[in-house]
């Protein structure tokens, strides 16, 4: 039965990971919460993504919580990157082994949250559970759940059937002996491509940009390394805790064009054979801030498409040319390139001849109408603001969200906004987050959060509060940071490029995990220093 405090101290919006390991350690504390999540389970992305070959592309013993010893090593993952239903079946045994679904309130969607500040809580208004007041709120709504759909006229016309990645049907979808046509060909087009084409009778890919993808090199795991790493398993966690991006990985000061061409082919190839996304970019160290150096990666993947591909002219239009190698989030995928060489694959170049519209029958470009029985759109997210401009914030004077954040994200540490007291946000932009792998970040977040609430509780206070000058310290800092790397560059989704009228603003922090950790470790020692309490 679901327990509904009257008036919770905290409550919890979202039940992905964030939001089930944060209601975990909010309860532990001893705080009463509730949780609103508009799914009708647990799982969070890995609800809603169930497109045909979703898998995670951190490893999945990374790609784990880390906070319960008995949990990893009870929970065995089959494989080196685990498949959406195995990461679903992890996230309910998490739910089952901590009892939090009692503590779930499902299928109720939070509508606005609103400071009211003479009484000194906020008002969560919900579709099915009315109006809940609480001192804190805790966000945990995920930096890639709100669905873009693209801008191209006619979508509510095409006569066959539509499906977004991002909200896939829970009994799937067989595409045996139809035309299928996908639209997108980021991570989740990538990893969608091979497995329809599979299916299809005839597929074709409407690609807008080419992206940089690595063979993912997945397989079973052998007991031996299982074994291995569970014997070791809380120094490979704490590793992976003070490492850049949240993974153990090779770290080198060598800068590429220092090296000779025979060695950087020799390090590539060694980066390219791991089968990880960070493999071949931390191959040298300067390889995503300077743009000579990174055109030598950037080659050497694109030599390994041309490889692929029988037709050198598909291959040409698959190999990116328009970014820098690792400015957009690279992809890994299991026969992506080689689906290209199928007969009844095609691709076409939406830079050659752009989406007109979608017609009744197809998707009608500048030079033909391809007649589809189903489309596919792999077009990505609203990243990073968009759920939490969805949430109809208000702050102080009933200051939206929005409004803060007209041109673009500002908070403190992403952990909190000057004018929102009490309100935090789970990997919230300028954060490491989405340039991590998410589970360190998360648990990073949700301890330093359960620590700052009870922190406020054992000395008897009731607000906290992030400063404005703190918050324009860091909102600088993020930026100059992103500034020293390519990163900003491309018209990627952690700039907010792909979504048309979003302010251009390199939303992730990328001074790495590591050292933001440290930074606000620092900070909760320092009293929460830039952070008012009262
Ligand atoms: P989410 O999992 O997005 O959960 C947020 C929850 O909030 C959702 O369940 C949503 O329904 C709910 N919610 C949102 N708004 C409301 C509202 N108004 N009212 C009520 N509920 C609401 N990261 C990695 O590090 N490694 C990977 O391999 C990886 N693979 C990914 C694959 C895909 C297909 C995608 C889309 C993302 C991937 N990510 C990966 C990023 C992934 O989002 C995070 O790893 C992680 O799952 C995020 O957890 P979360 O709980 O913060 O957010
Ligand atoms: P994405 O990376 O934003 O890719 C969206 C794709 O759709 C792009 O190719 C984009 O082209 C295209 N597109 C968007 N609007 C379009 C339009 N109007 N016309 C034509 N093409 C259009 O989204 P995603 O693939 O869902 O991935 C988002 C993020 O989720 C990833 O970067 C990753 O962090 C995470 N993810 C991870 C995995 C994994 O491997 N574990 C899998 C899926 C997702 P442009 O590039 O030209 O905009």
């Amino acid at each position: 039965m679901t327990v509904r405090p009257v008036r919770p101290d905290v409550v919890v919006v979202g039940a992905g990971f964030s939001g089930m390991y944060m209601l975990h350690r909010l309860r532990r504390e001893g705080f009463a919460v509730r949780t609103f999540e508009v799914a009708s389970d647990v799982g969070g992305t890995w609800y809603w993504n169930r497109y045909p070959g979703a898998r995670c592309d951190i490893e999945s013993m990374d790609y784990s919580y880390s906070f319960d010893d008995d949990l990893q090593q009870e929970w065995e993952w089959s494989e080196r990157y685990a498949t959406q239903p195995e990461i679903l079946r992890y996230a309910d045994h998490v739910a089952k082994r901590f009892d939090l679904r009692r503590h779930i309130e499902f299928d109720t969607k939070v509508l606005s949250i609103v400071l009211d500040e003479d009484a000194g809580h906020w008002m969560v208004t919900t579709d099915r559970a009315g109006e809940v007041s609480a001192q804190f709120v805790v966000t945990a709504v995920g930096c890639l759940s709100t669905t873009k759909q693209p801008e191209v006229p006619g979508l509510d016309r095409f006569g066959g059937h539509t499906y977004h990645t991002g909200r896939w049907p829970h009994e799937g979808v067989d595409f045996s002996g139809q035309r299928v046509g996908v639209i997108g060909t980021g991570s989740s087009g990538i990893q969608s491509i091979p497995i329809i084409a599979q299916q299809a009778q005839h597929l074709t890919v409407f690609q807008r940009t080419p992206n940089f993808s690595m063979p993912a090199r997945n397989a079973q795991l052998e007991r031996e390394f299982v074994d291995q790493r569970k014997a070791r398993y809380g120094k490979h966690r704490e590793l992976a805790r003070r490492s850049r991006v949240g993974v153990v990985n090779e770290v080198t000061e060598d800068l590429t064009l220092e090296s000779s061409p025979d060695e950087r082919e020799r390090r590539y190839r060694r980066g390219w054979e791991k089968g990880t996304l960070f493999g071949l970019s931390s191959t040298f160290s300067d390889l995503l801030m300077d743009k000579a150096a990174n055109d030598t990666v950037a080659e050497f993947v694109r030599d390994r498409i041309r490889d692929a591909i029988d037709d050198p002219d598909v291959a040409d239009k698959l190999a990116p040319r328009s970014h820098a190698f690792g400015t957009k989030r690279p992809c890994l995928d299991t026969d992506y390139y080689a689906t290209y060489n199928r007969d009844d694959v095609s691709l076409v170049d939406l830079h050659e001849t752009p989406i007109v519209e979608i017609t009744e029958h197809g998707i009608r470009t500048s030079d033909a109408e391809h007649e589809l029985d189903a489309i596919v759109l792999a077009t990505g997210f609203d990243a990073m603001t968009g759920p939490l401009i969805a949430l109809g914030i208000r702050g102080r004077n009933g200051e939206p969200l929005a409004d803060h954040w007209a041109a673009g994200p500002r908070t403190y540490l992403g952990l909190g906004v000057n004018g929102f007291p009490n309100l935090f946000t789970i990997t919230g932009p300028g954060s490491p987050s989405v340039l991590s792998n998410m589970m360190v970040s998360i648990e990073q977040h949700v301890e330093w959060i359960a620590d700052a609430l009870a922190h406020l509780r054992d000395k008897d206070m009731s607000s906290m509060e992030v400063q404005p000058d703190a918050e324009s310290a860091w909102a600088n800092h993020v930026n100059e940071v992103a500034d020293l790397t390519l990163l900003p560059t491309a018209n990627s989704w952690y700039m907010g490029a792909n979504v048309p009228g979003k302010p251009r603003v390199f939303m992730p922090y990328i001074g790495g995990v590591d050292l933001y950790r440290e930074i606000c470790d620092a900070v909760a020692a320092k009293g929460y220093e830039g952070f008012e309490l009262s």
